[in-house]
């Protein structure tokens, strides 16, 4: 690629690596910090707890509701995985027909697997831990189009949700990321 193509290309694979951070952020304030098994490997008999035989002769939507049911009932009894995690939104991606919800479902699928990798690197000591979000019971959270989450502190600056950056003025946040977007809690939303 010419010079020119290459940083295009680069742009926007960052242009698509933004939407996967900002899923991330969601994904953050929805769930908090998460630190499921991973629950892979290469003798285990992975999808017996979706207790569904023939499941190649399911279609999409089937697969989907297998998988999204499986990853409840593991949650509700302490047994959790990313494999379960990852698998449901893999099922939800391969269930669409129409290409715009195909590519948000796919987002998703990034960003659980950002997600898993974070979980990963920080069982080796290193990435981060959120800990500004639990602060709050009910945090005032701003999302950048680079997928940073900002908290509202009682004094009306902005925190980074790592906890890692001191506090900024809303404005000086504004200036070094562009938009900042209310990040609604779901229950508010009514979703
Ligand atoms: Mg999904």
């Amino acid at each position: 690629m010419s010079d020119n193509r290459t940083t295009r290309w680069v742009a926007d694979v960052q242009r698509v690596l933004n939407e996967v951070g900002g899923e991330r952020g969601r994904q953050e304030v929805k769930w908090g910090e998460q630190n499921h098994p991973n629950g892979t490997g290469g003798t285990r008999s992975l999808l017996r707890d979706a207790y569904e035989p023939n499941l190649d002769l399911r279609t999409g939507a089937e697969l989907a509701a297998i998988f999204t049911a499986r990853t409840d009932r593991l949650a509700a009894a302490g047994r959790l995985t990313y494999e379960a995690i990852l698998t449901e939104e893999w099922a939800e991606a391969i269930a669409c027909d129409d290409p715009a919800e195909l590519r948000a479902e796919l987002v998703q699928v990034a960003a659980v697997a950002v997600a898993w990798v974070q979980k990963i690197d920080r069982e080796q000591g290193a990435g981060i831990t959120v800990t500004a979000i639990r602060s709050q019971p009910n945090p005032e959270l701003w999302l950048t189009d680079a997928g940073h989450v900002w908290q509202r502190c009682d004094d009306g600056s902005l925190r980074c949700i790592n906890g890692t950056d001191q506090p900024e003025d809303e404005s000086d946040v504004r200036r070094r990321f562009g938009r900042l977007r209310r990040l609604v809690p779901e229950s508010e939303a009514g979703q």
